[in-house]
């Protein structure tokens, strides 16, 4: 099968991040094995969902996974002028299909060059560590990628993640992380306002606190200009209804925050500062209510970012793969910063257009995939000497 040919294979698994993915690992799977490539699981608590690897190669320190995500993002409410779920060629060099850009067609790439990988006579391997539920916070990567350190007795060394790059060299990533955060008054005739304590009031005033903090942020200082914007956003994007009368005075409101930070800002620091903010405003508001209460909790794990230092070799290795030295950093989330946290020098690089992602009529270009095989071509190249 060639690239596209599997390419539109994966596309017809339309497995939403959050969904089961059995059915998409079971046809890799059996891909693999008739190329007679052994593979490992790594399944969740329940066995709905397993995320895989393998090695392809010798067991010898130094080797390069590649990694990609088999889940893909809800199609709902976008007008497609095609099935979402057929790759569709137009004729126009783009491949269009949920997915074809983010990310299976880097998956397919990999896919595609595993027969000249099996005949190569490889001196360092090559692994495969294909996730699932990246799309809904990257829960995966990190169990995968510990899962990788146990089961080899070898150290593989780097870590390309493809995630859509126009297979530019990507080496600083934001982390993100969302908060809830729930809070606690007192519910009475709206004209007592100024006695009891409104849920919403004090929830708005902490939504205008995180807006401070991050204008603050910026004027110290906190600057990176490898990113688009350069620095750390925080921003409250969900405030469920909250409240039952206009005329009443709201006893309980929660929201939904999440911070996206530059490499050298610390989301943790963000919310113990927003947490000693919280402590002061309890013990104000305790004068007025007595369970006065703040709360705040991770709505999903914090994804770490990713700084990788020019001087890394796995820079020098995506360079020379790409014939390409002009480094870039992304603003979305990605488990490349998850892999960097297990020890793997990572980086992002793969076919496609950000831009493209998780929008009606996704694509990927023709040549996008053509210039991936053409990296992971001389990534064999490079692992046979
Ligand atoms: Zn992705």
């Amino acid at each position: 099968m060639n690239t596209e040919e599997i390419l539109a294979k994966l596309v017809s698994f339309s497995v939403l991040g959050g969904q089961s993915n059995i059915s998409i690992a079971e046809w890799i799977e059996e891909f693999l094995t008739k190329h007679g490539v052994a593979f490992v699981n790594v399944p969740n608590t329940d066995g709905s969902k397993r995320s895989i690897h393998c090695r392809i190669g010798p067991a010898i320190d130094g080797g390069t996974i590649l990694s990609g995500h088999m889940d893909v993002v809800p199609v709902e409410g976008q007008e497609w002028a095609s099935d979402p779920f057929v790759l569709t060629d137009k004729g126009d060099g783009k491949l269009y299909g949920r997915g074809s850009c983010d990310m299976k067609a880097y998956l397919s790439c990999c896919l595609s060059m595993l027969p000249e990988m099996t005949k190569a006579n490889l001196k360092k391997p090559i692994y495969f560590a294909f996730s699932y539920d990246e799309e809904i916070g990257c829960l995966a990567a990190p169990e995968l990628a510990e899962h990788i350190k146990t089961t080899y007795t070898e150290k593989p060394a780097y870590a390309i993640i493809g995630e859509p790059s126009m297979m530019q060299p990507i080496v600083g990533q934001k982390g993100i992380v969302i908060y809830k955060t729930r809070v606690n008054g007192s519910a009475g005739h709206s004209s007592r306002i100024r006695n009891e304590v409104s849920a919403i009031h004090e929830s708005a005033k902490l939504i205008v606190w995180l807006e401070n903090k991050m204008n603050s942020l910026v004027e110290a200082g906190q600057i990176d200009d490898r990113f688009d914007p350069p620095h750390s956003s925080i921003h409250c994007g969900l405030f469920p209804q909250s409240g039952i009368a206009p005329n009443v005075i709201s006893d309980s409101a929660s929201f939904y925050w999440d911070v996206r930070v530059i490499p050298k800002d610390n989301a943790k620091e963000i919310l113990e500062e927003f947490e000693s903010h919280c402590r002061e405003v309890e013990q104000a508001c305790r004068k007025r209510f007595k369970d006065f209460k703040i709360e705040t909790v991770e709505d999903h794990p914090d994804v770490p970012s990713l700084d990788t230092p020019d001087d890394y070799s796995v820079v020098a290795l995506i360079k020379e793969l790409t014939g390409r030295n002009d480094l870039g950093a992304v603003s979305y989330a990605a488990e490349a910063g998850q892999f960097a946290e297990a020890g793997f020098q990572a980086v992002i690089c793969g076919p496609g257009d950000i831009k493209q992602a998780h929008r009606a009529d996704e694509f990927v270009a023709k040549e996008q995939l053509d210039k991936c095989c053409a990296m992971i071509s001389q990534l064999i190249l490079v692992q046979s000497q």
